[in-house]
């Protein structure tokens, strides 16, 4: 619980606080989502690739700079900008 804990004194640049995605999540295991994406098994993910992460994902909708952000993937949870899944795609 600790991204959460430091993740919910990060301000207010969502509307309304959302709750931090949870590695053992149905959806986030099954697409090998990690809250940092040093951890990404690159065994089990071999198209992963270093410096790949949320934050400079297409599909991540925080705002540069925030710690954690949305993710459509994962309606109404946040995945934090370090992290990393298997969807991830290059933002243009
Ligand atoms: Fe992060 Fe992108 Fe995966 Fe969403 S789709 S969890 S923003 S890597």
């Amino acid at each position: 619980m600790t991204v959460a804990a430091s993740t919910a004194a990060l301000g207010t640049s969502a509307a309304f606080a959302q709750a931090m995605l949870d590695e053992k999540d149905a959806q986030a295991v099954a697409l090998g989502y990690v809250a940092d994406a040093k951890r990404v098994d690159a065994k089990k993910f071999p198209k992963f690739a270093a410096g790949q992460n949320c934050a400079n994902c297409a599909l991540y909708q925080g705002k540069a700079g925030d710690k954690a952000g949305g993710c459509p993937l994962f309606a109404g949870k946040q995945v934090t900008a370090a992290g990393w899944c298997s969807a991830w795609a290059k933002k243009a």
